[in-house]
């Protein structure tokens, strides 16, 4: 089958002590610490070989992410830019809907015909976290298009229980818009999990601050007027995304670059300030560190956008103001996938609105090549 491969050559910066389960495994904790000169083919790969748990997939739909193009873009040392979890060689692809075509034998909540989408977090389910329900912080996590195969391919096997129905949204929306939308739901999936499952504060009429517009920005503002939310104060340097934000529903849309965020979040909330913010831009330095006075009491902010920098944070005002901040990463457990599915399904969430284009697999290369330019939003391939 044809497969979209991530290769890099192994060359461990000098302060990076490779594990031995890294160096056996060749699946690095640290990508932008041990993987040079990083590069995309699309090349002939064997097909799937499905085990008993798993069912297999003709990949119907499968976007580009921001992470896929951190792992195929370098710096200027010619490292990696991803941070996290990468094995190489890979094939990538981890947002992803596809339809079931075979069946493992231990499979028995699906059926052949059934289309999905897929967790990328594949949580064990028997580690301490994942026990404790924290699946995203699984503790023996592998992830799908990071440190197992991707579905930038025509066909991927993966574990049933990470599977989710389309059906309603077949229903609704047909077969082809459906599978679009299947695509989707992983990174809608990342801004649900921050929104709803990290902290439980959310309150209609908040007036919610979002910094970066890019996918999971625009799927956080998305829901945040699903949820009810009063004004949708976005952040974001380019020009085109601080277009698709105002298309997607945002009240304001702002260049951090030319204002001042703190003045112009007091602002545009009649001096109240903001009750809810949502980092989704990797810049946590650049964006929640500027934020002081226009923290609302009780404020809640959540910090999504994956970054290199910790930013110095205000803590004696978010104990004067009550303000509570949390981490978020992933987007299983708290039937999340379902939730997400659900709101595209009932047209409360349409994240068709970024989508930049639908290209063929076998156009992968010019797709990531026109990512590099940051001007569109999301570029879905049809395998
Ligand atoms: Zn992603
Ligand atoms: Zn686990």
């Amino acid at each position: 089958m044809k497969a979209v491969v991530l290769s890099a050559d192994w060359q461990p910066k000098p302060d990076y002590l490779p594990s031995e389960r890294e160096l056996k495994t060749r699946k690095v904790m640290r990508g932008s610490q041990v993987w040079k000169n990083p590069r995309i083919s699309l090349e002939n790969v064997a097909d799937p070989e499905l085990k008993d748990d798993e069912v297999l997939l003709e990949v119907k739909a499968v976007g580009i992410c921001g992470s896929d193009m951190h792992m195929y873009e370098s710096s200027a040392d010619g490292y990696m830019i991803y941070p996290s979890l990468v094995k190489t060689s890979n094939i990538l692809g981890h947002e992803f809907s596809g339809r079931i075509i075979e069946l493992g034998k231990e499979v028995t909540e699906l059926a052949i015909g059934d289309s999905v989408a897929v967790e990328e977090v594949q949580w064990c389910g028997v580690c301490t976290s994942c026990r404790r329900g924290f699946l995203n912080h699984c503790e023996n996590t592998e992830e799908i298009g990071f440190s197992i195969n991707g579905a930038m391919a025509s066909y991927i096997a993966v574990k049933a229980k990470y599977c989710w129905k389309l059906n309603d949204l077949i229903d609704k929306v047909g077969e082809q818009e459906a599978m679009l939308l299947g695509a989707m739901v992983e990174p809608t999936g990342v801004a649900y999990h921050g929104m709803f499952n990290r902290l439980t504060t959310w309150r209609p009429g908040n007036h919610t601050v979002i910094f970066g517009a890019g996918p999971i920005g625009l799927a956080t503002i998305a829901l945040a007027i699903a949820a009810g939310a009063a004004e949708v104060i976005v952040f974001d340097t380019s020009k085109s995304r601080r277009e698709l934000a105002k298309a997607m529903g945002a009240s304001h849309v702002l260049d951090p670059s030319q204002v001042d965020i703190d003045e112009s979040i007091l602002a545009l909330t009649s001096g109240r300030g903001a009750d809810w913010v949502v980092e989704c831009a990797g810049v946590a330095d650049k964006t929640i560190q500027q934020m002081n006075a226009s923290l609302a009491v009780n404020a809640s902010i959540i910090d999504i956008g994956m970054g290199s920098k910790s930013p110095v944070l205000p803590t004696v005002s978010y104990k004067v103001k009550g303000v509570q901040l949390a981490g978020s990463l992933g987007h299983v457990g708290c039937g999340t996938f379902q939730n997400v599915i659900r709101l595209m399904a009932a047209g409360r969430v349409d994240m068709r609105k970024m989508l930049s284009d639908t290209l063929p697999l076998e156009d992968a290369m010019k797709a990531f090549k026109r990512l590099e330019r940051r001007e569109d939003a999301k570029i879905i391939l049809r395998p």
